[in-house]
């Protein structure tokens, strides 16, 4: 069989993830929170403790030995995000805390330069607070308009007024490539496209998408890319920029310190060249090694069986909640275009209620507004429960999960 269509082997798979052996309220954890983070495989952990314990130094700057261990892992750690996107360069990547961070440079650097007073930027009512909030606080301060694609009954984008929302001095649009609240898999391609025809330029939000299918930047002739780190196996605190070298050349640095700089003068300074203008000060070396080692351990798994497994366990997870009377499913209740986040409410129980029967049940869940407030008010809803898959999660998980929603039901009745 080809590599390709191979199944994940989930047991095995399992194994290299120590905190999966905990109990929680005697029960094993069924971990199925990992829109908001995942958990580590051994060989992330090993990749981060290996370099404090053998060769921590701070990078490009000694020319002794084990800073220049440390130098080139911290560059091939950027060479392997950018072979991950499918990136021209590695000079295309700059290292960020994730997505938010990513989001922020984008918009207070490229947005304060290239936005201005009567300018549009265009969204969509699915997106992350991360990728609103910095958006509607640049169109603040520029004067600018922040214009936004409507969501449908079924959690799909509504395109019938994209003409006209592309409309007049439309410079950026951006959008989520797969929406975190409900598992949308949006039409990137058709939007890129469309944006590229009137001038705009795009960003996509990541954060959910290259975790689970990775992206081909080139492919998808983007102009910005924003992803974290820990929603696909390496450490908090890092994640990554793509952004098309051009771009990046034409940006101004957002901060200003050690690193960023080819030579300062007590009157002036000139920047050093793309992506370190953008990394000011001591970057997080560790955990960029360790998203290395994260991007090489999804690669061994292959982004398709990733993706596949997914959907292996979403299909069944939406049949089974949707026999539950009262259970209605928040966004896209068929199977095409969408990824392994599957958002419910139950009729007269609050989410929170819902997520805590589920705990006492070893099975980690989100409730709330999964930072989508304008999402949830569009569907009149304040909160939702939401499960969400990843390479470790067996389809006995799905079975508790519904069992443990069918007790809520019960307990709360
Ligand atoms: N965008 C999307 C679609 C997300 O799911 C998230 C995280 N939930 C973010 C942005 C923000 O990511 P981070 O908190 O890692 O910066």
């Amino acid at each position: 069989m080809p590599a390709t269509e191979r199944a994940l082997d989930v047991h095995a798979i399992r194994k290299d993830f120590p905190i999966l052996s905990r109990e929680i309220y005697g029960k094993p954890l069924a971990y199925l929170d990992n829109t908001a983070t995942t958990q580590k495989p051994v060989a992330v952990l090993n990749a981060v403790d290996d370099f404090y314990r053998q060769y921590n130094a701070n990078v490009h700057r000694g020319v002794y030995r084990m800073a220049e261990e440390a130098t080139a892992k911290y560059e091939a750690a950027r060479a392997t995000v950018a072979r991950f996107l499918n990136a021209r360069s590695a000079k295309e990547i700059v290292f960020t805390r994730g997505t938010t961070e990513s989001i922020n440079l984008v918009a207070l650097s490229w947005g304060r330069k290239f936005v201005g007073e009567g300018d549009v930027i265009v969204a969509t009512e699915m997106e992350h607070h991360s990728n609103m909030v910095p958006w509607q606080m640049l169109a603040q301060e520029k004067g600018a308009t922040l214009r936004y694609i409507p969501v449908d009954g079924n959690g799909r984008l509504d395109l019938s007024s994209l003409d006209s929302l592309l409309e007049d001095r439309v410079r950026l649009l951006t959008v989520a490539h797969m929406a975190n609240a409900i598992g949308t898999i949006n039409p990137v391609e058709e939007l890129i496209r469309r944006a590229h025809a009137v001038g705009a330029k795009v960003l996509i939000d990541g954060a959910q998408s290259v975790p689970h299918f990775g992206a081909d930047v080139r492919a998808l002739d983007c102009d910005f890319l924003a992803f974290s780190g820990h929603k696909m196996l390496a450490p908090t605190g890092i994640g990554a920029l793509y952004a098309k070298r051009e771009h990046l050349e034409s940006m101004p640095p957002l901060f200003g310190g050690g690193e960023m700089i080819r030579e300062v003068k007590l009157t002036g300074t000139t920047w050093n060249e793309v992506p370190f203008k953008f990394e000011a000060g001591t970057m997080n070396i560790g955990d960029a090694i360790g998203l290395a080692a994260a991007i090489e351990y999804l690669e061994a798994l292959g982004m398709d069986a990733v993706s596949r497994h997914d959907m292996e366990l979403t299909v069944p997870a939406l049949e089974g909640l949707r026999s539950i009377p009262g259970v209605r499913i928040v966004g896209p209740g068929d199977f095409e275009h969408r990824g392994g986040i599957v958002s419910f409410t139950i009729d007269g129980i609050h989410a929170h209620d819902v997520s805590a029967v589920l705990d006492r049940e070893g099975i980690a869940v989100r409730a709330g507004h999964h930072c989508t407030m304008p999402l949830h008010a569009k569907f009149g809803i304040a909160a939702s429960t939401r499960a969400s898959f990843y390479v470790y999660n067996l389809p006995e998980e799905v079975d508790r999960l519904i069992a443990g929603v069918r007790k809520a039901k019960q307990v709360f009745a």
